[in-house]
């Protein structure tokens, strides 16, 4: 899948991880940010092993140790689109939010890293549904995807119509649709949509 499509299947599905979650909590501006923040990150990393990754575009220098960081990861799709890769990345951003990022500001931490990781699994499921399949079990066993053999003639093909014009439109419509159930829980972000 592409960037575009990780990052709305990854807003779409930290969204509605923080209302199921959250069930008691609304979703501030704050709140909002932090998934936003969360979701975008963990949405890209596993493609960090790509140098054409839009994450490379969003960090100092990313540019320059976007070209190398493929290389050390070895090559696109294996450590970051694994279980053990889903750890590591997991623990590392935990630990650059709790040095970096003070506690006061509006980015809260645990919702940060809830989104992240949701964020994360979503790209991994997204990618399994391709051709290429991911290999989750690195570095033991093949690339795996859904459907498996014999029917993986079903899965998509990355960049392809049918990311765009069926999985990129109906990851919008569920936004709005997730949205759009929880407007109860949308009075501090949205008061006239708030009921
Ligand atoms: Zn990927």
């Amino acid at each position: 899948m592409t960037d575009k499509t990780h990052q709305i299947l990854g807003l779409t599905a930290a969204t509605a991880g923080f209302f199921a979650l959250h069930p008691e909590a609304d979703l501030t501006s704050a709140a909002a940010g932090t998934i936003l923040f969360g979701a975008f990150f963990g949405s890209l990393m596993p493609d960090i092993d790509q140098p054409t990754s839009h994450f490379w575009d969003s960090v100092p220098l990313g540019r320059y140790v976007g070209r190398l960081a493929p290389q050390a990861l070895g090559g696109h799709r294996n450590l970051s689109h694994s279980m053990l890769g889903y750890f590591l990345f997991v623990w590392l951003a935990g630990w650059v939010v709790t040095t970096f990022i003070r506690p006061d500001t509006f980015l809260d931490h645990a919702l940060f890293l809830e989104s992240f990781k949701i964020g994360f699994i979503a790209h991994l499921a997204a990618d399994a549904v391709t051709v290429q399949g991911i290999p989750i079990f690195w570095p033991l066993g093949p690339n795996l995807g859904i459907p498996p053999w014999p029917l993986q003639g079903l899965r998509i093909v990355t960049g392809k119509w049918f990311e765009n014009l069926v999985v990129f439109p109906v990851s919008v419509v569920a936004l709005g649709l997730v949205l759009v159930t929880h407007t109860d829980r949308l009075c501090a972000l949205a008061p006239l949509v708030c009921r």
